[in-house]
This record gives C-alpha cells, structure tokens and sequence, in this order.
C-alpha cells in the first residue's frame, strides 16, 4: 500500500534521539527549548512553546487568550475536530463559518458577514481560528482584518503549513493572528511522532502558555504571590496541565526541522507533477491562487460525488491509501447533539462529498506517484 502520508526518518534523527536516551535529561532538558527556538527562527515568531500535541497547544492557546465558559470560539468545519473540541474544552460555545470552494479554507466574506451580524446583536466571538488546509494559508489579510476590527483575537491552525509562506511572510510570522500552532504529528510535514508548537510575537502570551502546560505553575519570583521562600519555591498562580513534550521528541524535531526547506520543496515539486499528470483526467485539482506557498501537506482531487465511494474503493483496492480530509465538524455526533445539521455549511458538504486525499510525502518516489496517477485514471473510468 503506498500510503497517503508517511514521515521520514534519517540515521542523523535516530543518532539525535538516541543521544538524549544516553543523556541526563529525558524531560525538561535542553532540547525543548533548542527545539522552541528552530521553530520560532524558521517561522519568523520571536517564541515557541512546545506541547506533546498541535491539540494541547491550541488548547493552552485558547486559555492564554482567555477563552472560557460564555464565550464564544469560531473555526471552520473542514478541519479535523481538534480544532473545534480546544473551544468545547475550554468551556465556550464553537460555532462555524462556511469554507471558500477554491481554496477550501474559511472563507473571508462568510466571516466578515457572520462578525457584521454578531456585532449587531451584541454577541461577538472572543476567538476565530482559521486553518490553513492542505498547508495552504487561509486569506488571512482579510480575515485577520475583520478580525482586529471587532476586537477578535485570532489563532491560526497551522498544523498542515510549516514551511508555507503567505504575502510574503512565513506562516507563523503573525503578522495577522496572536498565536499560531504546528503539528508534528507523523503524516505531517515534520514530525515528533507527536507534538505541538505554539509560536507568537506576543512575550506575554508565550509566558502564559509555558505556566499552563506545566500545572499553571511558576518559579519567577517576580510573578509569585508574595515572596519567594527560598531556592525551592514555585507557586501555582492558575489551573493548569501537563502537556509537556520529552526532550526525545524535541530532538527528533530539532534534527527533522534542519530538512525543512527540503520537504516543503519536495512536496511542491510533487503537486506539480500531479497537476501535470491528472489536468486531462475528470477530477477537479487542488485551487493555486493567491499569494502563498502551500506547504503541501495534502493533496486533494476532487470526483463525482455520486461516483466517491467507487472511486475511493478501487484505489484502495490498487493499493493506494487514499483518505478523505475532512468530514465536516459539525455533522459529527458530539456536534449534531449540540445543535448542526445537514445543510448548515452548504460549501463544506459539498466539498466533503467530492474530496479524496491522494498520496503525498517528502519520500514518495516517482515511480510510486505514476502508478498513483495511473490507478486514478482507470478508478475514474472505470467507475464512470
Ligand atoms: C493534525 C491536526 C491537528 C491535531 O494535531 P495533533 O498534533 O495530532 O494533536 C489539529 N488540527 C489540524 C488541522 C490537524 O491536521
């Protein structure tokens, strides 16, 4: 089966996790912070906070930004539903906006419409979170526009983009947002088997997420209550979590995150070959508008809704580990039992209705990716 993502892993990686095996620190060591650092560096954000997944980041995230009960927390339903669960977890009310068929990321006029109209009736969201799906930025200048405007704050999902630009900046730069996360995941563009980094500009923000994913505590005498009562002395100042990651993990990232540039390349030469490969066959390719570069996390073509499941099957059947990205949020039973239904998001269903990931990674060779396009051009006509 040739997957639809698979990580890639070098003698260097297994060398640089085996060192911290055979070192002092398996926690709470150096290489989190190295770690913090390369990603902050590559993404143009002056700091990064790791987590043990790109969930628990956004969560601390979404805490750091004071998202809690009452509140409400926007995102997008074409997503996977960890996007949407970090608003349930901290106690806010999450609702949705309508995706862009293009692009297939929140779509700016449906925001600017849905914000126009909460403000109207006195019920703004405290947060939006945008994703930038398949690795390619949401329009945030216009999205980040809108929100600014309303007094919104912004955290970008950018689990599919590191490594992706937008107008001329690194995604993560925040330029239009006050925290964005990374996941590393395994099928993602780097990984840490998993893991999670939140980067900002925003020192205060960075401060605050580092207290939460380490049980709200601190050990700046600064912060604390009162004195501090000698070298031992840390206080707990709010609730907070173990999402720490291991310096293990820190370390195979610290050494993925050196081929960076490479992958995303890769991964951009791939989607050409794509595109060059399928443009005459009755799929729908992925939109290039925009000023961006997409990472290229995923691939996605676009079928016949009625012929999807004939198609998706024999390329499963081909050996192809085809996937579909995503299922919409709001029709998942957690979501349905509070409140959505079918034709909420018009855009998002029709999109999941025709969407199917094809495989797409750093290590997929040529040879590999032929007989892909090869199994798509029989699947579609022969379901046809
Ligand atoms: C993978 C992913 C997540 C969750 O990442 P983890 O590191 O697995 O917690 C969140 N949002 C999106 C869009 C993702 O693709």
């Amino acid at each position: 089966m040739i997957p639809y993502g698979r990580q890639d892993i070098t003698d260097d990686d297994v060398a640089a996790v085996e060192a911290v095996l055979r070192s002092d620190f398996l926690t709470q060591g150096p290489a989190v912070p190295r770690f913090e650092a390369a990603v902050a560096r590559a993404t143009g954000a002056a700091h990064g906070v790791a987590a043990n997944s790109a969930t628990s980041a956004l969560h601390i995230a979404c805490l750091a930004l004071g998202l809690g009960a009452g509140d409400l927390m926007w995102t997008t339903p074409i997503t996977f539903v960890a996007t949407a669960n970090v608003g349930a977890l901290c106690g806010a009310e999450v609702d949705f906006v309508d995706i862009d068929p293009e692009s297939f990321n929140m779509d700016p006029a449906a925001l600017e419409a849905k914000l126009d109209a909460a403000a109207a009736a006195g019920r703004l969201p405290k947060l939006v979170i945008p994703v930038h799906m398949c690795g390619r930025s949401a329009d945030m200048a216009r999205i980040g526009a809108a929100c600014r405007r309303h007094g919104v704050r912004v955290i970008e999902d950018a689990s599919h983009a590191i490594g992706g630009r937008h107008a001329g900046a690194p995604v993560g730069a925040g330029v239009w947002s006050d925290i964005t996360v990374f996941s590393f995941h395994p099928v993602k563009i780097v990984t840490t088997a998993e893991g999670g980094v939140a980067v900002t500009q925003d020192e205060g923000l960075a401060a605050a997420m580092e207290r939460l994913r380490s049980h709200g505590v601190t050990r700046d005498p600064a912060l604390m209550q009162g004195a501090s009562e000698g070298p031992w002395y840390y206080q707990q100042l709010e609730l907070g979590l173990n999402y720490r990651m291991t310096e293990m993990q820190a370390a195979l990232g610290l050494s993925q995150m050196e081929r960076l540039g490479a992958y995303v390349a890769r991964r951009n030469d791939l989607a050409d070959r794509y595109d060059a490969a399928l443009v005459d066959l009755p799929v729908d390719l992925p939109g290039r508008g925009g000023q961006t570069l997409s990472a290229f996390h995923l691939y996605v073509i676009r079928v016949d809704p009625t012929r999807r499941r004939a198609i998706f099957e024999a390329l499963r059947a081909a050996g192809i580990g085809v996937n579909v990205h995503y299922i919409p949020v709001h029709l998942q039973p957690f979501w349905r039992a509070r409140g959505f239904a079918p034709g909420d998001f018009p855009v998002a269903e029709a999109y999941y209705a025709r969407a199917i990931s094809i495989p797409l990674y750093a290590g997929l060779s040529e040879a590999d990716q032929d007989r892909v396009v090869a199994a798509i051009a029989s699947a579609v006509t022969e379901a046809a």
